[in-house]
């Protein structure tokens, strides 16, 4: 037994002489490590680990919380926690009812990729960052790389005791191109589960990337206007989760009264063909897991079935207070934080269409793909695409500058009018929400294609 195992061990056996309506505790061991580069040259390499742990209380409809490094602090953290909720409470406490849960066979899931020696992950990036350099007109490129390992083990007084692991590899390069006044970038994020080798052997994928920047150079900007668009599966993966996703989370639908107006369950939001998932139980993606921080089941979600809103993303908490059953999306990006709704794998289930057929009747449209950034604010996006393409006649055209998608979320749902049977899911995005940022989660979509979208040049 770890010592960690027998603090939680001993904590397990006295949480229930607390005088508390609930209590939990989680206790983190940690690695990571990291690579990063700033033009040609290696900017950062190393490796940390760290341990900690946290306690949350709740008494009386409030939450208390407490963090901490050193484990022989614990018993005063966990009065301070129940002090604070004690403190702040004044109504009735309301957590949906979850079943106690004791499973350790969720530890060793996942391969560490922290153990794989730090000289083998930079050859690799050495060999990417060579090719972006070898590229003509190429001005510089940034590669960050990261990796980490943790074992959770969680509690709370209920009865519940859980141990899991959690492995993530993420790597996100950008290459930038200039010519006189003229600069111009294209990335490639990438991402898995521990899995070190799905982000080996990328080398043509990096050469496009470079090559696409310089090409972007050359390019013509768009003109402005409404067309017909069709998305990649990267981009509406990013649209399923930024857009609409996001406004799918319980606390933010409950403390909102203009979101929880609009977000009525059994309301059409699209047509018969569109389903939008959030699903943590599909193996070895990195938003999956099999207990949230809450030590909630993970589960497969549908917000959207047949183009109707049935569901959203909830905590204990926020489906008590709202009457619905919880859906294990309580999540922290580590210990220093408590659990808050998070989406985990997001994604718009496939429909009938190939590509060719969504592109087929466009008489002037345009293909856009790959995420490049944007904002969102309630039912309003931005967002830049990292490439985009003219379709003409149902064929795909001439290459444009990266172009900017705006619109109204609700609107744009509803002007999908194919949805490609391509789905395929993207490991390389991080999701924010407050301070908790980046939070391991995939996207996914098929192609899809939508009326009426407002196009500008970035
Ligand atoms: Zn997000």
């Amino acid at each position: 037994m770890t010592t960690t195992q027998a603090i939680a061990h001993q904590l397990a056996e006295v949480i229930n002489r607390y005088s508390t309506d609930y209590i939990e505790a989680r206790f983190e061991e940690s690695q990571t490590s990291y690579i990063s580069y700033r033009g040609r040259e290696l900017d950062s390499i190393g490796r940390a680990s760290a341990i900690g742990g946290n306690v949350r209380a709740m008494v009386k409809g409030a939450w208390g919380f407490v963090s901490f490094n050193d484990f022989n602090e614990l018993p005063g953290r966990v009065e301070l926690a129940i002090r604070q909720a004690q403190f702040a409470g004044n109504e009735e406490s309301q957590l949906a009812p979850a079943e106690p849960v004791v499973d350790t066979s969720a530890m060793a899931q996942d391969k560490n990729p922290v153990v794989i020696p730090l000289a083998e992950k930079k050859q690799l990036l050495d060999e990417y960052n060579d090719i972006i350099w070898h590229t003509p007109k190429l001005q510089t490129a940034i590669i960050d790389y990261g990796d980490s390992y943790k074992k959770v083990i969680f509690l709370n007084s209920l009865g519940s005791y859980i141990e899991q692991d959690r492995a993530d590899v993420t790597l996100r390069l950008t290459a930038i191109a200039t010519q006189d006044n003229e600069v111009q970038q294209a990335g490639l994020s990438l991402g898995s589960r521990g899995d070190f080798s799905l982000i080996q052997g990328r080398h043509q994928q990096v050469g496009q990337m470079a090559q696409l920047a310089v090409e972007l150079l050359s390019a013509p900007q768009v003109k402005g206007g409404e067309y017909t668009v069709v998305l990649d599966p990267v981009l509406a993966g990013v649209f399923a989760h930024e857009a609409f996703g996001h406004l799918s989370e319980s606390d933010f639908v409950y403390e909102n009264d203009r979101v929880r107006q609009i977000m009525t369950l059994g309301r059409r939001f699209g047509s018969d063909e569109l389903n939008i998932v959030d699903n943590a139980t599909i193996p070895g993606l990195r938003g999956s897991y099999k207990y949230d921080d809450e030590g909630v089941p993970a589960t497969k979600t549908y917000l959207i079935t047949e183009g109707k809103l049935v569901g959203r993303l909830h905590s204990r908490e926020t489906a008590a207070k709202m009457k619905e059953k919880p859906t294990g999306n309580a999540r922290a990006i580590n210990y220093c934080y408590p659990p808050i709704v998070r989406m985990t794998n997001t994604y718009i289930e496939p429909g009938a269409a190939s590509f060719d057929e969504l592109i087929g009747d466009i008489k002037e449209g345009i293909y856009v793909k790959n995420w490049y950034g944007g904002t969102t604010s309630m039912e309003m996006f931005t967002f830049s695409a990292g490439e985009a393409y003219m379709i003409r006649h149902g064929k795909l055209a001439e290459p444009l500058r990266p172009v900017v998608l705006t619109g109204n979320v609700f609107t744009t749902l509803m002007n999908i009018d194919g949805i490609g049977n391509d789905l395929e899911m993207n490991q390389g995005g991080g999701c924010g929400k407050g301070e908790q940022v980046p939070l391991p989660v995939s996207n996914g979509s098929p192609h899809i294609r939508i009326r009426h979208c407002l196009v500008g040049g970035r």
